[in-house]
C-alpha cells in the first residue's frame, strides 16, 4: 500500500520525519514541508534519502493530482487548505500511525491507549507492567517514539503499547489493535474537532475492526464514555473507582472479577484518578497472564509519570510533588483530590485571565498558597477571598523555599501550578524540573 508511491508528507518534526525515513525503504518518491525550519542533520539525512524538504506555509501548489498519499502530521488541522485539496484530486490522507501499522509483521500483539486525561500514566503502567513480565514489548505513539521508529525493532510475537491521541484517530483507517483502553472522555480539543459530538466520534475510532475477541477497557462511570461505547462490538471490560463493576475499589483494595488484586496502601502514586489508570492497566496486562506479585512490584516503586503529582522526595517529614503538567484549573482540582493532609500549594504562571475560582471547594487541606508569576497578585486576591494564608514570591524558586521554610513536618508541598509556564519557562517540563532541582538541594 506504501510502496512505489508519491507521496506528500504534510508536517515535519519528529513523527514526519521517522514517517519519511520508513517509507524511503519502499522505494516511494517523497517530499516533505512543514512551515517552520527543521533539524539541519535532519534535512541532510533525508535528503542523502533522496527526499525533498520544503520550508514554506504555503504548500498548496506543490500538491498535484501526481500524488498517491498525503501524510498529515497529526497537529495539522483537517481543513488545513492542502488537505482539502487533496480530498478534491481524491488523494488519500493518512497519519503517521497508519503507515507504520502497515508495515508491522504479523502476530503482533497491540495495546492502545486513548480518552481526554490519563493516557501517558495508564500508558507507561502498560508498559512498565509488560516489561516486568519480561516479555518483549515496545512503548510508542504519541508518548514522544513515532511508530514509524519503532517498526524496524518489532518482531512477530513482541507487544506493542500505543498512545494514541484523538488527531492521530482522525486520519485512521485499517490501524486494529487487540486491546484498546478509552479512559475517559470530558469536553478537550473542541477547536480542533469542531463540537463534543466528533470529538467523541474520533475517539470510538480506538475500536476501529474490533469483534467480540478484541478488548475494550471502558470507564463505567464517566456517562459520556458508557454511553458512547454501547454500539462498539469489542468484548467489553469495565472499571470504576467509585462503583462496583469488572475492576474496582472495595475494602480500600483494587479488585478485578471479585480477586484482591492489591491494598491502595501498596501503591504509591495518588489520587481515585491513577487507581482508575491502574485499573485500566491491569485489565490491559491480565490479558497477557500478568500476576498479582508482578502487579504489586511494579506498583511499589511507580511513583507517577514525571511531571503528573510525581512524588520526588521526602525532605525532613515534608513530601513533595510535581504536578508541572497542570497548566489548568480542571488538572490542579485532581491534584487537590489526591491529597488528605495539610497541603502547601504552589500557584501560578502564565495569566490567560482565566478564573481560579473553580478551585474553591477543593481547598480544604490547603494551610497555605505561595504564588508567583504573571498571575500572582490575581491569586493572592483568590486565596483571601477564601480565608487561606497566601504568600506572593516572584518566581517557582522562590516559591519552593518560602514553602519548605513555613512548612511542618507531615505537610505536602505540591507545585500544581493552574497556569500554563510560558511567562517565566520555556515549557511545563523545564519548570518541572527547576522545582526538582530546587527540591534536591533542599536540607
Ligand atoms: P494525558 O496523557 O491524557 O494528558 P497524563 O497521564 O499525562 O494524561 O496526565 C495528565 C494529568 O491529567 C495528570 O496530572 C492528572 O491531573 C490528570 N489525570 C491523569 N489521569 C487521569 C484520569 N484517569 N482521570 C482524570 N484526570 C487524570
Amino acid at each position: 500500500m506504501f510502496k512505489n508511491k508519491k507521496i506528500f508528507v504534510l508536517g515535519m518534526a519528529r513523527s514526519g520525519y521517522e514517517v519519511c525515513r520508513l517509507l524511503s525503504k519502499y522505494n516511494n518518491t517523497i517530499l516533505v514541508t512543514d512551515k517552520k525550519e527543521q533539524d539541519q542533520n535532519h534535512i541532510m539525512e533525508l535528503n542523502n534519502l533522496g527526499i525533498n524538504f520544503i520550508n514554506t506555509d504555503d504548500p498548496l501548489e506543490l500538491l498535484d493530482k501526481s500524488f498517491d498519499i498525503v501524510v498529515k502530521n497529526p497537529g495539522i488541522r483537517y481543513d488545513h487548505p492542502l488537505i482539502l485539496k487533496a480530498k478534491e484530486l481524491g488523494i488519500k490522507v493518512v497519519n503517521e500511525v497508519e503507515v507504520a501499522y502497515h508495515f508491522l509483521p504479523e502476530d503482533v500483539y497491540i495495546i492502545t491507549v486513548t480518552g481526554s486525561n490519563g493516557k501517558t500514566t495508564t500508558t507507561t503502567l502498560i508498559y512498565e507492567f509488560i516489561k516486568a513480565m519480561k516479555k518483549d514489548v515496545h512503548l510508542g505513539g504519541n508518548i514522544g517514539y513515532p511508530l514509524s521508529s519503532l517498526v524496524k525493532e518489532v518482531k512477530s510475537g513482541d507487544v506493542l503499547v500505543l498512545e494514541i491521541s484523538a488527531q492521530q484517530l482522525h486520519d485512521m483507517y485499517d490501524f486494529k489493535s487487540n486491546v484498546s483502553v478509552l479512559t475517559n472522555l470530558t469536553e478537550v480539543h473542541l477547536d480542533f474537532f469542531g463540537d463534543y459530538d466528533n470529538y467523541i466520534k474520533h475517539k470510538l475510532k480506538i475500536f476501529n475492526h474490533h469483534t467480540n475477541s478484541d478488548i475494550a477497557i471502558i470507564n463505567k462511570t464517566n456517562k459520556d464514555s458508557y454511553d458512547a461505547c454501547k454500539k462498539i462490538k469489542s468484548k467489553k471490560i469495565y472499571f470504576s473507582s467509585l462503583e462496583e463493576c469488572d475492576a474496582c475499589i472495595k475494602d480500600n483494595s483494587i479488585y478485578y472479577n471479585q480477586e484482591k488484586i492489591i491494598d491502595l496502601s501498596d501503591i504509591r502514586v495518588k489520587g481515585n484518578h491513577n487507581y482508575e489508570n491502574i485499573m485500566c492497566a491491569i485489565i490491559a496486562t491480565k490479558t497477557l497472564g500478568i500476576s498479582n506479585d508482578t502487579i504489586k512490584e511494579v506498583l511499589s516503586k511507580f511513583t507517577g509519570v514525571e511531571h503528573r503529582i510525581e512524588f520526588v522526595k521526602k525532605v525532613n517529614g515534608r513530601e513533595f510533588y510535581n504536578d508541572s503538567k497542570a497548566t489548568n484549573v480542571k488538572s490542579t482540582i485532581t491534584a487537590l483530590s489526591s491529597f488528605k493532609s495539610p497541603v502547601i500549594l504552589l500557584l501560578g504562571g502564565l495569566d490567560r485571565g482565566h478564573s481560579f475560582e473553580d478551585l474553591r471547594p477543593y481547598l480544604s487541606y490547603v494551610s497555605h498558597i505561595v504564588c508567583y508569576g504573571e498571575t500572582k497578585e490575581r491569586i493572592k486576591e483568590f486565596a483571601l477571598s477564601c480565608n487561606i494564608d497566601c504568600t506572593v514570591v516572584e518566581n517557582l524558586e522562590e516559591a519552593c523555599r518560602l514553602a519548605y521554610n513555613i512548612s511542618n513536618e507531615g505537610d505536602t508541598i505540591l507545585l500544581s501550578p493552574a497556569c500554563a509556564s510560558w511567562d517565566q519557562f520555556e515549557g511545563y517540563e523545564k519548570r518541572g524540573k527547576l522545582f526538582k532541582e530546587v527540591v534536591e538541594n533542599l536540607d
